[in-house]
């Protein structure tokens, strides 16, 4: 009996068990799908290639994977497959590898860097190779958005493809082609975002949009490690992921550049070309002709496996920092895919229950299609590439401007900084060797730089310099202009005859070289000027050594090593009196500052000035070393708190707190001098807190509030804000029900450049030696005048525009209107910039207008 109940139990639990696992298949084979899912059958797989199931020992598509997982099974390729070799391109600012496979024959892997040569020197004009031996190359790129999480989990299948199909096709694709598959461009926030969906994700399927699966906490995973958008950079090049990437794109001019993204959950599948009126006029309408061809085979494979899609209806590549239109201005055919995006493993859309292995799919489809049509379209691909070089020459030749000329005496560092931003887009500059002047500015040998149009870059180059007044619509998905020597505030202008000028015979090569501490070591003290890009990091270099330090807030002048030194507004002392350190430790600390930052010193070999004021004057007002919080999280714009974030950290290597905006209960304020609040509502800061914010200014602290977030501290009577009226829609305009989006377009200001004028002896514009300042605006937020004396040091100039797309109301709002506004609240400051000073990393002109906030804001009276 005893035994019997055994063996029946024993046969219970088999049989519950088959039952169980039958159920669990069942609701498994919902949810997940097997490999034949994905993959393609007109193919054999060599089963030396592990499969991603296999290697993961998941379903493919079940738990996202993460960057090791990726980066893992990539080099597992690499090792075995004769048709793989990684190469590792850069890290990212948390130090993760940014890697591609590339792929092609095993034995076009055995002349690979022949091959690559062969390729490039192709298209280079005047060049007679024939196409036949001549490698296209195609670059797949995935997942620039860290939460758009199909692209990169769907890299693992293309490269599982590439190294295991077997198929006369396969042959021919890998035999006539080089493919770079760069698996996750943007690793860091890839992590935040699959780490954030695996964290929240159930066994049973959860499809309800309000799971917290679907929403990421601030800052979400879309961003990189400073929260910039990396699909915006690939033109500005302000971050290691965006550089490392460039230079293998100039290192093997790919003929298609794809561009794997995720759009809104209830979309369905987007690929280019986009809105043809939005086309930029400088990329070749034969580029568009071909995105076109192209798209026929994607529209093909997704037939195929009965997935919907569009095109042309939405996105553009008019910007040229992107992804998929960097490469049209490049004689590169880009193309962007927008895939639905889930966030999770299954999520219900209007579309009905979708899953990541759905998206996957598509993506990896999509990738296919690419290579298919690259394989057919090689010959037209190749002989597009060579004419793109051939015409740019031509255009060149019947262009009225035949270069530019930029650069700055004053302005070294971002004169030199701009030169290394060109050379990284492959385009020569030249040193200008003769004194050139155009437009009443004046361009010096030694500090000016020039260049020629006519190169292969041709394109590019009129991008970077031109002013944008025409528009053939008035829709952006992006700014509408990028002119760059606005960006970085340097004088230039357009040279109509290559004869005007002489430049070097060899393209310069130019360092930023270091900083001179003139006159030796000093009993009195040291000057540097702060109009150099550097100098906040020179004077912070100094404070954080404990020295005391001074700023001028008139003009003088002395004699040093024989020579009369002319300093302005802003010059800093280092005076030797009154520290708490000797001679030469002072010395020691002058010079190190020099070489770190290119900054030049000056040491004071009397204190008697030859102009104005002299050394013990009280008109050199002490400082104060920043100690700056900024509030992040909650309700605050996270791409306007990371460009400060990084302005602070990369840029001048300065300390900068972050804390969380709904935890200023917790931290006590009395640690900082400086609070800085971007962009934001903030709705999450309690009476108390907000208190707490108030008493802190009153007591003497300087409050920075930029753009949205001067409307909060308006609301709690820290200082006073008031914004122009938006543009009241037009009564007599009769458009179409389905224009109405137009009208909305038309007065909107999706990003363009405006002149501004500063009060150079204000505090605020110290180190500036122009009065004009070109200033970057988007969104429609225009400030009233205050009309308080000495409160708006920088306004809006009377005839502002400079480039870009603005209706005229709206530029009629902003003449005269202040860009940024100064309070005093007790003993406090209140400081509101409404324009954003750091915007995209890039706007280097502005920088110092907010760095003097930090440094200056205590003193101004
Ligand atoms: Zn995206």
């Amino acid at each position: 009996m005893f035994c019997s109940i055994t063996f029946f139990s024993i046969e219970m639990k088999k049989l519950t068990f088959a039952i169980f696992l039958v159920i669990s298949l069942v609701l498994n084979a919902l949810a997940q799908e097997p490999l034949s899912y994905f993959l393609p059958e007109d193919v054999t797989y060599n089963n030396n290639i592990p499969t991603p199931d296999e290697y993961f020992n998941q379903q493919f598509g079940e738990w996202h994977l993460t960057h090791n997982q990726v980066l893992n099974y990539i080099k597992e390729i690499a090792r075995i497959s004769g048709r793989a070799v990684i190469r590792e391109y850069a890290r990212s600012h948390e130090n993760r590898p940014l890697v591609h496979l590339i792929f092609t024959s095993e034995q076009n892997q055995n002349k690979l860097d022949e091959l690559k040569e062969l390729h490039v020197n192709y298209s280079r004009p005047g060049e007679t190779i024939s196409s036949e031996n001549v490698p296209l190359v195609v670059n797949l790129g995935y997942g620039v958005h860290g939460n758009e999480s199909s692209a990169t989990n769907s890299s693992v299948l293309t490269a599982y493809y590439l190294a295991a199909a077997q198929s006369e096709k396969i042959d021919r694709l890998l035999e006539n082609t080089i493919i770079l598959v760069d698996p996750c461009l943007n690793p860091d926030g890839f992590v935040r975002h699959s780490t954030w969906a695996n964290m929240h994700q159930s066994i049973t399927d959860v499809t309800s949009p309000d799971s917290r699966q679907f929403c990421e906490v601030w800052p979400g995973g879309r961003t990189n490690h400073y929260w910039f958008d990396l699909n915006r950079d690939w033109l500005l090049l302000v971050h290691p992921e965006s550089r490392g990437r460039v230079a293998v794109f100039h290192e093997w001019k790919p003929n298609i550049v794809t561009d794997h993204h995720e759009m809104g959950a209830n979309s369905t599948f987007f690929f280019q070309p986009g809105v043809p009126s939005r086309n930029n006029p400088l990329t070749p309408e034969e580029n568009y002709r071909l995105t076109y061809e192209i798209a026929k085979y994607h529209a093909e494979f997704l037939d195929e496996i009965g997935s919907p899609y569009y095109m042309e209806e939405q996105f553009d590549d008019y910007y040229f920092g992107k992804g998929s239109s960097y490469p049209d201005v490049n004689s590169s055919v880009g193309i962007l895919f927008e895939q639905a995006g889930f966030r999770g493993r299954i999520r219900e859309t209007s579309n009905g229950v979708k899953t990541l292995a759905f998206g996957i799919k598509n993506q990896f489809t999509v990738s296919l299609s690419t290579l298919e049509a690259a394989l057919n379209m090689k010959d037209e691909l190749l002989q597009f590439q060579k004419n793109f070089y051939c015409e740019a020459l031509e255009l060149a030749d019947n262009d009225d401007v035949k270069a530019y000329i930029f650069g700055d005496e004053n302005n070294r560092q971002t004169t030199l900084k701009f030169v290394n931003l060109l050379k990284q887009h492959q385009i020569q500059v030249y040193q200008n060797e003769q004194e050139f002047t155009s437009g009443g500015k004046t361009f010096k040998p030694g500090f000016s730089f020039v260049v020629p149009k006519k190169q292969p870059q041709y394109r590019l180059i009129k991008s970077m310099f031109e002013i944008n007044t025409e528009f053939a619509d008035s829709t952006f998905y992006d700014v509408s202009t990028w002119t760059f020597p606005y960006a970085f505030n340097l004088p230039f202008a357009p040279v109509t005859s290559l004869r005007n000028v002489q430049i070097s015979e060899n393209p310069a090569e130019p360092e930023i070289p270091e900083g001179k501490v003139f006159g030796g070591q000093s009993s009195l003290g040291y000057l540097f000027r702060w109009n150099e890009y550097a100098a906040p990091e020179a004077l912070f270099h100094l404070q954080n050594q404990g020295l005391m330090t001074k700023v001028a807030t008139d003009e003088f002048a002395f004699i040093v090593e024989g020579k009369e030194e002319e300093f302005t507004y802003g010059a800093i002392l280092v005076p030797a009196a009154g520290q708490e350190m000797d001679e030469e430790e002072i010395f020691g600390l002058v010079t190190s500052a020099a070489q770190q930052t290119g900054i030049d010193f000056y040491g004071l070999e009397t204190g008697l000035a030859t102009k104005g004021i002299h050394v013990g004057s009280g008109s050199f007002v002490s400082l104060e070393k920043p100690e700056v919080l900024m509030l992040v999280g909650g309700s605050v714009g996270s791409r306007d708190a990371g460009e400060i974030w990084h302005l602070f950290d990369q840029r001048y290597k300065i300390p900068i707190t972050l804390a969380d905006s709904d935890n200023l209960n917790n931290i006590s304020l009395n640690r900082y001098n400086t609070l800085i609040l971007p962009p934001g509502p903030y709705r999450e800061i309690n009476n108390a807190a907000m208190e707490k914010i108030k008493r802190w200014t009153e007591e003497g602290g300087t409050l920075i509030a930029i753009k949205s977030a001067a409307t909060w501290a308006m609301r709690n009577d820290l200082g006073k804000a008031q914004f122009k009226k938006s543009i009241e829609p037009d009564t007599t305009l009769q458009l179409n029900y389905a224009d109405r989006r137009m009208e909305y377009s038309m007065n909107a200001i999706a990003g363009a450049i405006f002149k501004t004028e500063m009060d150079m002896t204000h505090p605020l514009c110290y180190g500036y030696l122009q009065k004009e300042l070109p200033v970057f605006k988007s969104g429609n937020a225009v400030a009233e005048s205050l009309k308080t004396k000495y409160a708006e040091p920088v306004k809006f100039s009377n005839e502002p525009f400079l480039s870009g797309f603005v209706s005229e109301k709206n530029l009629d709002r902003l003449k005269n209107a202040p860009v940024v506004s100064v309070q005093p609240v007790g003993r406090g400051k209140v400081i509101t910039y409404h324009e954003s000073m750091a915007f995209r990393g890039t706007w280097l002109g502005t920088n110092k207008l907010f760095m003097n906030s930090v440094f200056f804001g205590k003193i101004i009276r």
